[in-house]
């Protein structure tokens, strides 16, 4: 009998016969991150663009190292060394969360199998198991059995393709033909709107004055009554009102449009309502759920998984209350995704063909932690915004735009004696010198023609004594710089 022939498959593939360097390959580097951030202290080595821009770009891609562990190693120098890490609790800058430990189990999988969830033939069971997500999600939206929508790569994403059925559901309607309607069609959103909306606008076609800017009442929340006559003005000056889009949760202020009154005035108007809930979504799942009343009455939702429901980036759906609008978008191939499909193909809903299977890491995550360990986490960081804007209240040398809503606090340093315009002129210098420094990482915005620091909360386990060292620090630095103006002042003078 003739032996068996033996296989000799690459051994950087993945397959049956190369599991030994798989398993190794995996834990080197758990094992070697692990190793790292036990020695991290601090959110951010420091370093300088010039100085890691060197270091990359000494890297000889021509000239592999042969081995993964080597590898490995070279991009712990090259990366882990100076990442920016957001599980470190004077992280408090954008809307970057530390990640839960069963999604991470998920990633695992979900990268060395490889699925794609964009036709059955591809995913099998991921499909199902994505599409029980959405049903979920929906579920907590309060949207009824004929739900539907699909997972994304991000809040962006999702906010096109809402905008994207609202154009195609318009134009459906009775708007006229498709040249001379697009022109026509608006969005209403406030200057508080994520810049997502007018991006979408521009890759929809629309034109360039498309976005309507909607005013607010004092504290930055869509007014329902001045949308209603900013819809009337456009129908009235022979426009077309596409959508409304309240923000959930506004990157800034974290401040929720009143979702239930725009509700209102979309449906008595027939206009499309997209509820942008990319860092509000954590309200579904807390006991704050009520601060989305009314969500449940939006033709689409945005929701970023990887805010705050401590997903690893991407994790994203849009979901929407009247699946049907969503087969205006489908588009078929003989070779993908046929017509006569009888089969369920994700990618009749997807903007994405190829894509990943990111929605295991939440399903790991509701599995292992359940929602309401995820809400008390939202609630938990909330709390703490109020807690911290309180003492920044209290605090002399410091000024706070409002009581937040959500977990993002807007503040200066202001010691007695320094104007308005002085702290808009060392705010931003003030940021650079603490992002520098490494020790703690705020964000900066302006407002009302204003620079301000921005804390944006969504690590639980950051504590007050945490949060006050990050104010200490900005404390130091802006005494030192205040000094050195003055310094500098004297010298002239
Ligand atoms: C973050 C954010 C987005 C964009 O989401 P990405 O996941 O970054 O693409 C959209 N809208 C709001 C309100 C956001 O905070």
């Amino acid at each position: 009998m003739e032996a068996p022939l033996e296989r000799s498959d690459s051994p950087h593939l993945f397959s049956g016969s190369t599991l030994d360097g798989y398993t190794s390959g995996v834990w080197h580097a758990s094992a070697l991150l692990a190793d790292r951030v036990k020695a991290v202290r601090q959110p951010y080595s420091g370093a300088g663009v010039a100085e890691l821009q060197d270091q990359v770009d000494t890297v000889d891609l021509d000239q592999p190292l042969g081995d993964t562990g080597a590898a490995l190693h070279e991009v712990a120098r090259l990366y882990l060394d100076n990442a920016i890490w957001f599980h470190e609790p004077t992280y408090v800058a954008h809307l970057n969360c530390p990640v839960a430990i069963p999604a991470l189990s998920a990633e695992v999988l979900i990268s060395a199998v490889n699925s794609s969830v964009d036709t059955w033939d591809q995913s099998s069971a991921g499909t199902l198991i994505e599409r029980r997500l959405i049903d979920w999600t929906a579920g907590r939206i309060g949207f009824g059995p004929g739900a539907d929508g699909i997972f994304t790569s991000g809040g962006t994403q999702s906010n096109l393709q809402g905008l994207l059925l609202a154009r195609e559901e318009t134009l459906a309607g009775p708007a006229g033909d498709r040249a001379t309607a697009i022109p026509k069609l608006r969005i209403f959103a406030t200057t508080e709107s994520h810049f997502s909306v007018s991006k979408s606008a521009g890759i929809l076609g629309l034109a360039a004055d498309a976005v309507v800017g909607v005013a607010t009442d004092g504290t930055g929340r869509m007014d329902p009554e001045a949308l209603a006559a900013a819809i009337d003005d456009v129908r009235r000056d022979g426009g077309i009102p596409m959508a409304v889009v309240a923000t959930a949760g506004t990157t800034d202020l974290g401040r929720i449009d009143p979702v239930d009154a725009i509700a209102a005035v979309c449906e008595s108007r027939g206009i499309w309502f997209h509820v942008d809930a990319a860092y509000g979504c954590g309200l579904l799942v807390s006991r704050r759920r009520n601060l989305l009343d009314g969500i449940e009455r939006a033709d689409s939702v945005t929701v970023d998984f990887h805010k705050s429901y401590f997903q690893p980036v991407s994790s994203s759906a849009i979901v929407v209350r009247r699946g049907e609008t969503m087969r205006r978008i489908a588009v078929h191939a003989d070779y993908l995704n046929p017509r006569t499909a009888a089969v369920p193909n994700q990618v009749d809903k997807s903007l994405q063909t190829t894509r990943r299977f990111d929605a295991l890491k939440l399903w790991m995550t509701l599995r292992t932690m359940g929602a309401e360990q995820i809400g008390a986490m939202f609630d938990a960081v909330i709390d703490r915004a109020h807690e911290v804007y309180l003492e920044i209240c209290d605090d002399p040398d410091f000024e706070a735009v409002a009581a937040p809503t959500l977990s993002t606090v807007l503040f200066r340093y202001r010691p007695a004696g320094t104007t308005v315009a002085e702290c808009d002129d060392l705010m931003p210098r003030l940021r650079q010198r603490l992002f520098h420094g490494g020790r703690a990482i705020v964000a900066g915005t302006t407002l009302g023609g204003h620079y301000w620091l921005k804390f944006t909360l969504l690590n639980p386990n950051a504590t007050m004594d945490d949060l006050r060292s990050v104010l200490d620090l900005i404390r130091g630095i802006g005494a030192e710089m205040t000094g050195e103006r003055d310094g500098a002042a004297a010298v002239m003078a």
